[in-house]
């Protein structure tokens, strides 16, 4: 099966035995029925399993090129699940450059119980090799990074995690699997935020994590169960019937964002643009190299670097809502230097390119004059 058609048949074989329904029941249940102590048809509590859940997990599976879907009550549980795999001592190298609320459970929650991290820039792979010794478990890699659009070559840091015997966990929120593929570039472990592109309708919170390896999906299992963070029914409905327009939805994001990028370039008041599809982006090569498009997140700052200019543009947004998240259906701007990075400090934040003027756009699906007028008249 080709990724399209996987997006709306992967692993939706006989959904439902009962009645043959094309969509799977919404299995509003915590428990089943057993004819006999242990009898049970495959399933037996929701927490260990549910069919809507299997459904999506299958689904997620499919559509990553994987074996095994875990699906959970956020992305973040997804994260959380996968540091559950480690223990006090082991050591992580991670990209430094990465959504918030990841360094946060690293570094507030995980680091306290014992884990090393190293956060790198990676779009030098071989840099990763200083930070490597017996200790080391675990790569984790975020690529487009959020919110500076750097790309990292993930069939080279996957050389390097094989030649050390390290797994390789790739966060795959922004790219989504119609435009990247990580297992098949080597990394063992794709993670989800179903809350953006997957779910894509901006109204389900949920993660998932995908791998090939038998051992490491029974790992994960065992700890998606015994840790509990799973996301109900009506989500994994909610999340399945939205992965079956991905491919559709994607395609728009990439015209819509390439037209975006490109009228922001031109435009005399704003400075710099950040997105993977400009050839002179510093890491152009690669994403071309690994990714099928360049997707619809941009960054761009102006030329009066200033808070209030930045306010000021997205207070006058009106087709752009501003808010946090991303990977709806509808265009959001969001301001990180005082939303989804306030938790930075400014110096820090400046470091990677995160100022006071910074602008990340999620472009949606609307018709593309609508977004670009909208965008002059907040630039002016
Ligand atoms: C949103 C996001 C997460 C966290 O996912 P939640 O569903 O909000 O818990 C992780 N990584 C990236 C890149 C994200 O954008």
């Amino acid at each position: 099966m080709k990724f399209n058609t996987k997006t709306i048949h992967g692993g939706q074989d006989n959904v439902d035995p009962a009645y043959g329904s094309v969509m799977p029941p919404i299995y509003q249940t915590s428990t089943y029925s057993q004819s006999t102590p242990g009898g049970h048809k495959g399933f037996e509590y929701s927490r260990s399993g549910n069919p809507t859940r299997a459904s999506l997990e299958k689904s997620l599976a499919s559509i990553e090129n994987g074996n095994y879907g875990l699906a959970f009550g956020s992305g973040l549980a997804a994260i959380d699940a996968v540091m559950k795999l480690f223990k006090p001592g082991d050591e992580i190298i991670s990209t430094n450059d990465l959504y918030g609320g990841s360094y946060r459970l690293f570094t507030s929650i995980f680091e306290g119980l014992g884990i090393k991290f190293h956060f790198i820039g990676m779009q030098d792979a071989a840099k990763i090799e200083d930070y490597i010794n017996p200790n080391t478990k675990l790569i984790w890699v975020e690529t487009p990074t959020n919110p500076m659009m750097n790309i990292i070559d993930i069939e080279a840091v996957s050389a390097i995690a094989k030649k050390n015997d390290l797994l390789l966990a790739v966060d795959n929120t922004f790219a989504t699997p119609y435009l990247q593929l990580p297992l098949d570039l080597g990394a063992d472990i794709v993670m989800h935020s179903a809350t953006k592109y997957l779910g894509g309708h901006s109204d389900v919170v949920m993660g998932g994590l995908v791998v090939k390896d038998e051992k490491l999906a029974e790992k994960l299992y065992f700890i998606q169960n015994a840790s509990g963070a799973v996301c109900g029914p009506q989500d994994s409905f909610l999340v399945l019937r939205g992965i079956k327009t991905l491919h559709l939805r994607m395609q728009r994001h990439c015209e819509n964002g390439e037209a975006v990028a490109k009228f922001l370039r031109s435009h005399p008041k704003v400075d710099k643009v950040y997105w993977p599809g400009f050839e002179d982006h510093p890491n152009h090569d690669i994403a071309k190299k690994q990714m099928k498009g360049f997707g619809g997140m941009i960054s761009f700052t102006t030329k009066e670097n200033t808070l209030k200019s930045a306010t000021q543009i997205v207070e006058k947004l009106k087709v752009f809502t501003l808010a946090e998240s991303l990977g709806g259906v509808e265009s959001l701007a969001g301001h990180p230097a005082t939303m989804t990075h306030a938790s930075i400090p400014a110096e820090e934040r400046a470091k990677t390119g995160v100022t006071d003027s910074l602008i990340r756009l999620s472009v949606g699906v609307e018709d593309e004059e609508d977004l670009l007028a909208d965008l002059k008249h907040a630039i002016g």
